[in-house]
């Protein structure tokens, strides 16, 4: 029996939202193309589609035609970047984010500077937080974009989003927010925030992988240049056949969120404490994640003198948790996240993080306690 406790990673999709998305695959269902809006079978999954993007428009409050569908955070932080970068080059060449966004962010960046510009990599404090201070320091009269995601995926921190928003608006920068994490699970009102990109994803709340969206604030009067060319779908921004099924879901799992936030909140802090509570039984337990700043869904820690491949490797068919990226050759990467955050040594070789959620039970995380435990108690003894 294997644990499920890696949420961050992917989530399993909520009954109700598979329930939904069956009634637009087969022959007896809205199968049709969107953009067949010639006849009547298309224009039935035209209909689904846009109503989809006015339900997920109304859990952000924001206009429904500042919607783009993509296929998931991935596709939408590069057409954020380098649709913004490409098409705006005359306004500046520099753009400033941090050291700890998620690998299509920095990847992201690293082709950027390829093509000639310059980039900024905050570095965070040690709790993982982007101050607005440094921001503040690193702009220059080129600065066109500043990407800063909301909550980290291998921590849990929460970054001050509105701050730096504001600060944005008022240099006349574009900013872009990666909220894959925390969509669907901290509240979100782009008519009070001034954020003028952001990234979704719908497999980490509950829908299946696949899809997302980009957030393009006043879209009519931003120019972005589209990552491919094809039959025109999403105003020219994202070519391609909208996927009816995975958007309705989408949409479903948002709204779902949406009603059960607070509910799936205490949840998730229940189920944290209760762990926390549990391993602080061991000796040399060091909890990387900043609790008091952070989502209480994803728990970053470390056992002092315990290598977390070897913790894994042990626990791999009793819980599924993970470390930073698993490399190719099966050693285990440090997470450049906590070395960002300018944590080292063991703490840094160490660090796991743990993930629930809406499908976790007590019961799971008693069992995570126990078979932790006991394999740091044998690691422990081997030496
Ligand atoms: C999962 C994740 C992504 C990538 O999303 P996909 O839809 O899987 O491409 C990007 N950023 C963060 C912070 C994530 O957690």
């Amino acid at each position: 029996m294997t644990i499920y406790l890696d949420y961050a990673a992917t989530t399993p999709a909520d009954p109700q939202v598979i329930e939904v998305m069956k009634h637009y695959l087969g022959i007896e269902d809205i199968f049709g193309n969107p953009s067949s809006i010639q006849h009547h079978v298309g224009l039935q999954a035209e209909e689904a589609v846009e109503q989809a993007r006015a339900q997920i428009a109304a859990c952000l409050n924001c206009r429904i035609k500042d919607i783009v569908f993509t296929s998931g955070a991935t596709e939408a932080n590069n057409l954020a970047l380098k649709g913004i970068a490409h098409a705006n080059q005359h306004l500046g060449n520099h753009i400033i984010t941090s050291a700890i966004e998620h690998k299509s962010v920095l990847d992201t960046c690293k082709a950027l500077e390829q093509d000639g510009f310059k980039i900024t990599y905050l570095r965070p404090d040690i709790d993982g937080k982007i101050a607005l201070k440094d921001i503040e320091q690193a702009i220059t009269t080129q600065t066109l974009l500043i990407s800063i995601m909301q909550v980290n995926n291998e921590t849990g921190f929460i970054q001050d989003i509105a701050a730096i928003a504001e600060f944005a608006q008022s240099k006349n920068i574009f900013f872009h927010v990666d909220a894959a994490q925390s969509a669907g699970k901290l509240t979100l009102d782009l008519s009070q925030i001034p954020i003028d990109l952001l990234s979704i994803s719908a497999h980490k709340f509950y829908a299946p992988k696949g899809i997302g969206c980009l957030y393009i604030r006043n879209r009519h009067n931003v120019s972005l240049k589209p990552l491919f060319n094809g039959g025109g779908q999403e105003y020219g921004l994202r070519a391609g056949t909208l996927a009816t099924h995975q958007i309705v879901a989408f949409a479903k799992a948002l709204m779902i969120a949406g009603e059960r936030q607070q509910q799936d909140y205490d949840h998730a802090l229940n189920l944290r404490t209760q762990l926390l509570t549990g391993l602080k039984q061991i000796d040399g337990l060091i909890i990387n994640s900043d609790l008091n700043n952070s989502l209480p869904n994803i728990v970053n820690l470390s056992f002092k003198n315990i290598g977390a491949d070897m913790l894994l490797i042990r626990l791999q068919d009793k819980i599924a948790i993970s470390s930073a990226s698993a490399c190719s050759s099966g050693t285990i990467e440090p997470s450049y996240v906590l070395r960002a955050m300018g944590i080292e040594g063991d703490r840094l070789y160490g660090a796991v993080r743990i993930s629930f959620g809406r499908f976790s039970h007590a019961e799971d995380i008693k069992y995570a306690i126990d078979k932790i435990t006991a394999t740091v108690q044998e690691l422990r003894a081997l030496v």
